[in-house]
């Protein structure tokens, strides 16, 4: 273990400090700068590397929304390609369910490496924000008491920096550092694990349906997901802890097919894998996702297995929930949004959580090899298939609820 050399230079002192320039972070400190409150983005890894971090695609109207109003979505509405069905694909045949048509809502398909770099360029390029790159053992003094601290290692220079604040975001993910503040005395975490893997893929080929295609198969779950005109996401459920070598290409290709394929659908566009790695899904959630000074927000707070495309729509909800409060605390000393933040955030937390846990029944169901949930799974579908109020249900927790203006 490397030991940080003593702080050596003087401490700043500014209003906040954000850890991690995630979707979450970033959020935060836009707003932050666009009200005048200072802040110190820290951040461990490059900002290439950041702009570049594959992961979510598919983001939530009201989120959208919010972001345009604190003008964050530009780009985002100008590229991004709206949704508005997904396609459940089951024993050979195809149901279409039109949530937007329900809602009046639709989601967003924009990688969120182009969310994070718009949010980068915002904040650092145009709106002249303070943020770090490339900082080590970041670490969190004096979060109970009323003058907290980070502390964290200069990349350049190797020495132990120290910044003043009166609030800190752990915006840090589901890796970081802030959450293991949050300590069994001063909070809980909740975990659950769905018992299954899922093979995440990103393939150099167009999307191959203008829709999510959720592909329900005793082999197991299939999804198709667009993320640009070249580029799609898939996933595969596989076994947890699997080893994503043992997916060869003609493997991946040939199990895609085998579970996605149903008569009258567009064949499958094969092309190059950029990305193959397997996730194990779980899901965790910190209550209350504040202690003193510390407040986490995205998924350093919860993290939300990806079956149901929640994670980051719950990170830009928190932040511009702590946005908001901290705006009002640091301007006029109001911290009624900051008292309320926990529990306002925490409802939505799991709202998406349980829909996430009953919409991987519905997925997995079949693939387990139990009839009994395989029942329940073909029930769960005909129900929203077929009756308009439980399909007005799954639609309006499928796409999310207005949350934030
Ligand atoms: P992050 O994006 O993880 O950002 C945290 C940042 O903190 C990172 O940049 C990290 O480098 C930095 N950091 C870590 N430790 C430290 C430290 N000690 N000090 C300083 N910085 C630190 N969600 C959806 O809503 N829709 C989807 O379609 C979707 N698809 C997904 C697909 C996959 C394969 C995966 C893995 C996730 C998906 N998600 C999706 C979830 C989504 O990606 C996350 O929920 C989202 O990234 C959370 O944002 P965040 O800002 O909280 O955390």
């Amino acid at each position: 273990m490397v030991i940080p050399s003593p702080t050596s230079a003087p401490a700043q002192r500014v209003p906040v400090v954000i850890i991690g320039a995630g979707p979450a972070g970033l959020t935060v400190a836009n707003i932050l700068r666009a009200a005048s409150v200072d802040c110190v983005l820290l951040e461990t890894e490059s900002r290439e590397f950041i702009e570049q971090r594959p992961r979510a695609g598919f983001i939530e109207e009201w989120a959208v929304r919010a972001l345009r109003q604190r003008g964050l979505a530009d780009r985002l509405v100008e590229r991004a390609q709206p949704h508005s069905e997904c396609e459940f694909r089951i024993d050979g045949e195809r149901h279409r369910f039109p949530y937007a048509a329900l809602t009046g809502d639709r989601h967003f398909t924009y990688p969120q490496p182009l969310l994070v770099t718009d949010l980068v360029r915002e904040y650092a390029d145009v709106r002249g924000g303070d943020i770090r790159f490339g900082v080590r053992d970041v670490a969190l003094q004096g979060i109970d008491g009323d003058r907290p601290a980070v502390l964290y290692t200069d990349p350049e220079t190797g020495e132990r920096r120290r910044i003043d604040c009166r609030i800190i975001a752990g915006c840090d993910g589901a890796r970081g550092v802030t959450r293991t503040y949050v300590t069994p005395d001063r909070g809980t975490v909740s975990r659950y694990d769905y018992g299954v893997g899922w093979l995440a893929l990103l393939a150099e080929a167009p999307p191959s349906s203008d829709c999510v295609v959720f592909g329900i198969h005793p082999r197991g779950f299939g999804a198709h997901m667009s993320r640009s005109p070249e580029v799609t996401r898939y996933y595969l459920e596989v076994p947890p802890g699997d080893d994503a070598e043992n997916w060869s290409h003609d493997r991946v290709w040939s199990e895609l097919h085998a579970r996605l394929t149903v008569a009258g659908a567009p064949p499958l566009t094969e092309g190059r894998l950029i990305e193959k790695r397997v996730l194990d899904m779980h899901s965790y959630v910190v209550e209350p996702m504040t202690y003193g000074r510390l407040f986490l927000a995205g998924d350093s707070a919860h993290l939300v297995a990806p079956i149901a495309a929640k994670g980051m729509n719950l990170a830009l909800h928190d932040a511009l929930l702590l946005a908001d409060a901290l705006v009002a605390y640091c301007g006029t000393g109001d911290d009624s949004g900051l008292r309320g933040y926990s529990a306002a955030c925490l409802r939505r937390v799991w709202e998406y959580q349980e829909f996430s846990q009953w919409l991987s029944e519905l997925i997995h169901g079949p693939s387990s090899g139990d009839p009994f949930r395989t029942g329940s799974a073909q029930a769960r579908l005909r129900r929203i298939l077929d009756s308009p109020s439980a399909a007005a249900a799954f639609a309006e927790s499928y796409i999310g609820k207005e949350a934030v203006r």
